[in-house]
């Protein structure tokens, strides 16, 4: 099928207006770090250098976990939640207003596309701190006892692939249930989180409330294993997840990892097949696929192979890979070259494992890291492909013939983050998410959000819930 030709619509970039450099936001300021080492954040589209930020060491990391220590025993845990929610309110507000310019920062220090940014990620941040800014007075009647208390200072490390999103999963329970934070942004997108702290300044909340950092993993390490944080929150991979649960065990500070996942997205041969290719293309190439639920492993049941094959890769032809700032993209660029290697090598393994590898034909930019939307078919369980977390738009197709064969399948992975149900009959999707061992089951969609659903995985997924009633438990001393 040929696709239109699209005039190009980028979004403006001169509503974002970028510092050159950047300090570590402690205790309400802009400050420099104690030994003053920095590093560059590019756009993963064009290589071109966004701005210089600040790398915190150990002293740093001290000093923001200091900061708030104070502001959480002098002020943030002496304020009554009516008067917590009032800032998170302002705070939601601040982000509706500046959306477009959040967006536009986004896209270009992630490299996702502005249709994504604009219409998913920054829309859910906003609703993350409305919806938390109502529980903050409302705590007690959220079945954590008559009167839960704030665990003290949360110590927070976050991830590249949603970089604003994941630190509202975070900032916004925190600071609703009344703890304060010291939070770490991925090395390669800081910009956003940086952007935030100017709002928390806009929004007039209590210095040291808030502490951004910005590094690498060394200060992630330094943050998760200070000694004086009560609460560790992260997201990222298993291996580091893994690590900082090993590093806290002799601790009492609570923890909570929201690790990878290898999610099956599984179509009963009475699917409506066009609504089912929309959430497979949904649940592994949106955003790159750099999303930890992501639906990697399609399992098709054997008498609708074909059919929904076909149909798959005659939509694949249409989707439009190419600059984030332009809002007909689908596919934007890989987050960081480092990303981009373990992509490419994963790709290279499943070949020389015998799976077929097949892509639309699709022009890439000289600049940039790119990856084309690929589909391997001729999976099966034992390939590298088929269990471990690839995190770029490379889906692996596999066959079952009976339900139960679909679900032994489907759990056959050291994940459990997500699964996805394509079926008519209710009974099924309710006979398939009771033996899914995983943490969100979506039927008949795939890779929905909302503040009010908590969202978390088992085994090598990681433990403890964000969003919803469930994620404030991990704020609470409970
Ligand atoms: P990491 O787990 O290394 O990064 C996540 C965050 O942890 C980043 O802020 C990182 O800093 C920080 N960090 C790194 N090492 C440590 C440490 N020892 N202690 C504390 N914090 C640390 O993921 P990567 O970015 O390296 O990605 C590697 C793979 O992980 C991906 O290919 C993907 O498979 C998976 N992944 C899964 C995610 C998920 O949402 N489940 C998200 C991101 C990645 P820095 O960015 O500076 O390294």
């Amino acid at each position: 099928m040929p696709k239109f030709e699209y005039a190009p619509a980028p979004e403006s970039r001169a509503i974002v207006s970028l510092r050159e450099s950047y300090g570590l936001f402690i205790d309400g300021e802009f400050s420099p770090g104690a030994d003053g080492r920095a590093f560059k954040t590019i756009s993963p589209a064009t290589e071109e250098v966004l701005a210089e930020v600040t790398e915190a060491g150990p002293a740093d990391v001290d000093r923001a976990v200091t900061a708030a220590r104070k502001a959480y025993e002098h002020t943030w845990s002496q304020l009554p939640g009516q008067e917590r929610a009032k800032y998170l309110f302002r705070i939601a507000r601040i982000i509706q207003e500046k959306a477009r310019e959040l967006a536009v920062l986004e896209s270009l220090d992630n490299g996702k596309p502005i249709r994504e940014s604009r219409d998913v990620d920054i829309p859910l941040v906003a609703a993350h701190f409305f919806y938390h800014a109502g529980w903050a007075d409302k705590l007690e009647y959220a079945g954590y006892g008559p009167a839960p208390r704030a665990l003290g200072v949360a110590g927070q490390v976050i991830p590249w692939n949603f970089p604003l999103l994941m630190l509202a999963w975070k900032i916004a329970p925190a600071l609703a249930c009344g703890n304060t934070v010291v939070l770490k942004p991925a090395e390669t997108t800081p910009l956003t989180a940086l952007a935030f702290a100017e709002i928390c300044q806009q929004a007039d909340l209590p210095p040291g409330v808030v502490n951004i950092v910005t590094g690498a993993g060394e200060t992630g390490r330094a943050l998760v294993t200070h000694p004086g944080i009560d609460k560790v929150a992260f997201t990222g991979s298993t291996e580091v997840g893994k690590e900082i649960a090993r590093a806290c065990a002799p601790s009492r500070r609570k923890v909570t990892l929201e690790l990878g996942g290898k999610a099956a997205n599984i179509v009963f041969e009475d699917a409506p097949v066009d609504q089912a290719v929309e959430g497979i293309v949904n649940g592994i190439f949106f955003n790159q696929g750099h999303v930890c639920c992501a639906g990697s492993r399609l399992l098709v049941q054997e008498s609708v192979y074909a059919e929904v094959l076909a149909s798959l890769q005659r939509r694949l032809a249409t989707l439009r890979l190419g600059d984030p700032l332009d809002k007909n993209t689908d596919v934007g660029a890989i987050n960081s070259a480092a990303q981009l290697a373990k992509i490419r090598e994963l790709s290279e393994v499943g070949e020389a494992e015998g799976a077929q590898r097949w892509s639309p034909p699709c022009e890439l930019p000289v600049k940039g890291f790119w990856f084309p939307p690929t589909v391997f078919t001729g999976v099966s369980q034992a390939h590298r492909i088929a269990r471990e977390e690839i995190f770029g738009p490379v889906l692996s197709v596999l066959t079952f013939r009976t339900p139960a064969e679909a679900v032994e399948k489907a759990n056959n992975t050291p994940y459990g983050l997500s699964a996805g149900v394509w079926t008519e009959k209710g009974s099924l999707i309710l006979w398939m998410a009771s033996r899914l061992r995983a943490g969100v089951v979506w039927a008949n969609t795939f890779n929905k959000f909302d503040p009010t659903s908590p969202f978390g995985g088992y085994k090598e997924s990681g433990y403890g819930r964000e969003g919803g009633r469930h994620g404030l438990e991990a704020y609470l001393d409970v």
